[in-house]
């Protein structure tokens, strides 16, 4: 934890070790599974990924005292605009900026979403100091992620989930690990 990957050592075909800023280390197979970071540490295998970071933003508030508060998830189509109730607060979720790649949040973006909020429930939540949020969807051309072996190599790639990586990443990391556990038991 805490430690960045830098590259790979290589034997022929195979990857022996992760260069890390913490040293090498050794392993039998390697997952690539680092988000819209991954194109980058990929080159240094040769291998270029369909991978693009898609920006988008979320604002947590808290709800009103006494206010009924919404039970489920709700998605609004025309606003692109997700509010999910998360105990005592609101978490609005937001937007999608292709080519982006920092974490920066611009004002007019946080308060678009509180505008939302204010039009959709008004009343419902305080909305003086929201709770802001940004992040980048590691997202494929056709929106179907990157599970499984790359060519015949000991690299596995777990990638490109998108909007959905959270609900995914469960029957992702099954699939992967059994797949994994199937050919690991073979020679290279
Ligand atoms: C506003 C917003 C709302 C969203 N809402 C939902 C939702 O409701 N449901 C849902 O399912 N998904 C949602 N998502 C999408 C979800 O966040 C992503 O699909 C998911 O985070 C992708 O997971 P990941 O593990 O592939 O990548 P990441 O979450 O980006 O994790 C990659 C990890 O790899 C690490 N890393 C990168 N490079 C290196 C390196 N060189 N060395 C070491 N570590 C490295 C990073 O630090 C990071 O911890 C939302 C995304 C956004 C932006």
């Amino acid at each position: 934890m805490g430690v960045q990957a830098q590259g790979f050592v290589r034997e022929g075909t195979r990857v022996v070790a992760l260069q890390t800023g913490a040293g090498d280390i050794a392993a039998d197979a390697f997952v690539l599974a680092c988000g819209p970071r991954a194109p980058a540490l990929a080159t240094a295998l040769g291998l270029r990924l369909p991978i693009e970071p898609i920006k988008g933003y979320s604002i947590t508030v808290p709800f009103r005292a006494g206010v009924h508060r919404p039970r489920a998830s709700v998605t609004d189509l025309a606003r692109k605009t997700v509010f999910a109730p998360l105990g005592g607060r609101l978490r609005v979720a937001a937007m999608a900026e292709v080519g982006a790649t920092g974490l920066s949040v611009a004002p007019a973006r946080v308060q678009a979403m509180v505008d939302a909020v204010a039009q959709t429930y008004p009343g419902l939540c305080a909305l003086d100091d929201p709770v802001v949020w940004a992040g980048l969807r590691p997202a494929t051309p056709t929106s179907v992620p990157i599970v499984g072996r790359w060519r015949n190599s000991n690299v596995y790639l777990n990638l490109g989930h998108g909007a959905l990586g959270l609900t995914l990443a469960a029957g992702s990391a099954a699939a992967l690990s059994q797949q994994m556990s199937q050919q690991m038991l073979r020679p290279h």
